[in-house]
């Protein structure tokens, strides 16, 4: 967790995360959502194979590790204690609660990079999309959706990593989801990995 600097200290004035001003990046930012399932994360793996340079946020969560995933390249897995923290010393660019459990995006890594002119890629819910797109207007965001709801509900069960709860809930959010696809900037059905991140990759390269 040493990576996921606070910003405390270099501002004169305690700010949280939701009045923190937007810092000048030279590289772009991309937010990319998508209803949990949708295979969201293979799609992104095959963009970051495809090119270079690209920085790809990890997020901190409070949620379970799932088989195969692990700490610190999927996400940093941290308490409830440890995010109250990062809360609290404004180390966060956008959090927000998904399914019972808490998320968010490290703010020093993602102003490093782009400062250095790379493009940065942020794997956020709707609700943090909204929190960034706020503060950073400039950010290009991209939702990706599933051919449909029906493969969508096959695809998490097939995962076999949620509860029937966990499965149940995770539809319905994705259904709300599914409602504000007008507020992004771009919409990519994941029917085939390499095609949906081919279509990624051109609005990156634009
Ligand atoms: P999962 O638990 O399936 O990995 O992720 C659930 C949802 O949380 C996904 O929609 C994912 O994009 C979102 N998510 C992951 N990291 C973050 C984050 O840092 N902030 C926000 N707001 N959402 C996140």
């Amino acid at each position: 967790m040493s990576e996921i600097k606070s910003k405390k200290g270099t501002r004169s004035k305690k700010q949280n995360a939701d009045d923190a001003p937007a810092e000048v990046s030279k590289g772009k930012l991309y937010i990319i959502s998508a209803p949990s399932g949708t295979g969201k994360t293979t799609v992104i793996k095959k963009v970051m194979e495809m090119k270079d340079n690209i920085f790809f946020s990890v997020s901190v969560t409070t949620r379970a590790m799932r088989p195969g995933e692990v700490n610190g390249v999927h996400y940093h897995f941290i308490s409830d204690e440890e995010y109250d923290r990062l809360v609290a010393d404004d180390a966060l660019l956008e959090h927000a609660e998904f399914a019972g459990n808490r998320y968010g995006t490290p703010a020093a890594p993602i102003m490093e990079h782009t400062a250095k002119g790379e493009t940065a890629l942020l794997d956020i819910d709707l609700q943090g999309f909204r929190q960034v797109k706020e503060k950073m207007p400039e950010a290009v965001s991209i939702f990706i959706v599933p051919p449909s709801l029906e493969e969508l509900e096959r695809r998490l069960r097939g995962r076999g990593t949620d509860t029937e709860e966990k499965i149940q809930q995770r539809l319905k959010i994705a259904e709300t989801e599914l409602k504000s696809v007008s507020e992004y900037d771009h919409v990519v059905v994941n029917d085939i990995v390499e095609r949906a991140a081919a279509e990624i990759l051109e609005i990156i390269n634009k």
